[in-house]
């Protein structure tokens, strides 16, 4: 079992991290329980460079293996905003609630077929050698009128996946797992790593 330390205090994040590791011979931990308290300065310009910033920070602090994802809600009507700022665009220590209202309000004059966006994630991850992997991963959608659905977090109340009828917080974790930039992101390193495990170990 090799141990993976997550550079991220998010509980949503590491939830689903978690979650999709089952099957797979790793065990994800986050700082907390590492008793290591994050004190990256997320100040690049790209998800790129935030991921590789707060996977160093925590490589430095905890050594082994170690990954960080920066991710973030990319919307065409608004530019690509939020972007890299998505977890503080209602401001510095603003809630997922007041980020959606606030997105919601700068999209009340977009009308249907204005409402493109997209997730991005970017996941670094460090080699206990020091050897450095960027991996990535894109889901597809729309912005709702309104936030509906209490999973996930962040912009999930307001995200509808493409193919789908409803947002990404009315999705079971399971099938959002399924279809999210995170999880795309996260498989193609397992895959790469250690490779694709027997379903039925997956499913255990
Ligand atoms: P980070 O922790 O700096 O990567 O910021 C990520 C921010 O992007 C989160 O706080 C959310 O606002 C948003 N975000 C990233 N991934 C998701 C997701 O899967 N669902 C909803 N919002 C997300």
């Amino acid at each position: 079992m090799t141990i993976i330390a997550v550079a991220s205090h998010n509980q949503g994040k590491l939830e689903e991290l978690k979650a999709m590791a089952k099957g797979w011979p790793v065990r994800l931990i986050g700082p907390d329980e590492l008793g290591l308290v994050l004190e990256a300065d997320e100040n690049g310009h790209s998800f790129d460079e935030n991921a590789l910033i707060k996977c160093r920070a925590l490589h430095e602090k905890a050594g082994g293996w170690v990954m960080a994802d920066d991710s973030g809600l990319v919307v065409d009507y608004l530019g690509g905003d939020p972007g890299i700022h998505s977890a503080r665009y209602a401001g510095s220590g603003a809630t997922d609630q007041e980020n959606c209202r606030l997105l919601l309000d700068r999209l009340k004059e977009a009308g249907e077929g204005e409402r493109r966006a997209h997730f991005h994630c970017s996941l670094a991850v460090i080699s206990p050698g020091g050897q450095t992997e960027l991996y990535h991963g894109r889901t597809g959608g729309t912005i709702a009128y309104e936030a509906r659905g209490s999973g996930g977090f962040g912009y999930d109340p307001v995200f509808i996946p493409d193919n789908r009828q409803g947002t990404l917080a009315e999705l079971p974790p399971d099938e959002k797992n399924a279809i999210s930039h995170r999880g795309q992101a996260f498989r193609l390193f397992l895959d790469q790593q250690f490779g694709r495990p027997a379903d039925e170990e997956r499913t255990q």
